[in-house]
């Protein structure tokens, strides 16, 4: 019997620990394309789309030429100081990114972490934190993946790392949401312990930024002076 670790329809999905302890159990396989061996093969790492510039100084959206201030972050006032991601988040990226939530793959975050370091430049920080999860979403149990990819990170750029950021309550799942109630429903929703200087607030995904902003708002609240997001993928408006 083969267990192709394709996504199946919602229907008939198990449940999150289910998949977990299955994972522990079969041959690991590449998430992406199912042949065996690893996490993520040569073949597939090597496809994955990266996030090349010209960007958006400020949000990391590719532009057609640099810009301090883009389309899509125009007019808008977010608290970090620049957003960067390694790669495009498409349906390659997605499904990666998908099962590395809801398998809790613990050998993906050191790939991700080499991808990410690959590709954008070592801050110039004073620590490196991450974006809690949402407790509505589906993950394996205890196993975050901004946070190990904030850890793992934080081990190759020879940075302390440290969890700043806690939910201060539940939020409804951001999926499905406008620009606008996105905004609405994450702001507030996260609390920082005292934090200084620059700091790198590290997330899986960045989607519409509006996470990244109110965890950036929580950090600069309690004391950061700059904060850099940094995000294994970025969601490319209009190309979804
Ligand atoms: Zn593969
Ligand atoms: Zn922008």
């Amino acid at each position: 019997m083969r267990f192709a670790r394709k996504p199946t329809s919602s229907r008939h999905r198990p449940s999150s620990s289910v998949v977990y302890v299955l994972g522990l159990l079969l041959p690991q396989r590449c998430l992406v394309c199912a042949v065996g061996g690893v996490p993520l093969c040569a073949a597939c790492r090597a496809r994955l789309p990266p996030l090349r510039p010209p960007l958006c100084a400020r949000c990391g959206a590719p532009t057609a030429w640099p810009v301090a201030r883009c389309r899509e972050c125009a007019g808008r006032r977010l608290a970090f100081a620049s957003a960067r991601a390694a790669l495009r988040y498409d349906e390659d990226v997605r499904r990666l990114v998908r099962a590395w939530k809801e398998q809790g793959q613990r050998g993906l975050a050191d790939d991700a972490a080499a991808i990410v370091a690959e590709r954008l430049a070592r801050p110039a920080a004073q620590l490196v934190t991450f974006v809690p999860p949402d407790p509505g979403r589906r993950q394996a149990r205890g196993y975050h993946p901004a946070q190990r990819l904030a850890e793992a990170l934080a081990r190759r750029w020879q940075l302390p790392y440290q969890p700043l950021l806690r939910r201060s309550g539940p939020s409804r799942r951001q999926r499905g949401l406008s620009l606008a109630e996105r905004r609405r429903n994450v702001r507030g929703a996260f609390r920082a312990a005292a934090a200084r200087g620059t700091i790198v607030l590290v997330d899986d995904v960045y989607t519409s930024g509006a996470t990244a902003d109110a965890a950036a708002s929580a950090l600069r609240a309690a004391g950061a002076r700059r904060v850099e997001v940094v995000t294994f993928a970025r969601a490319i408006r209009g190309a979804q």
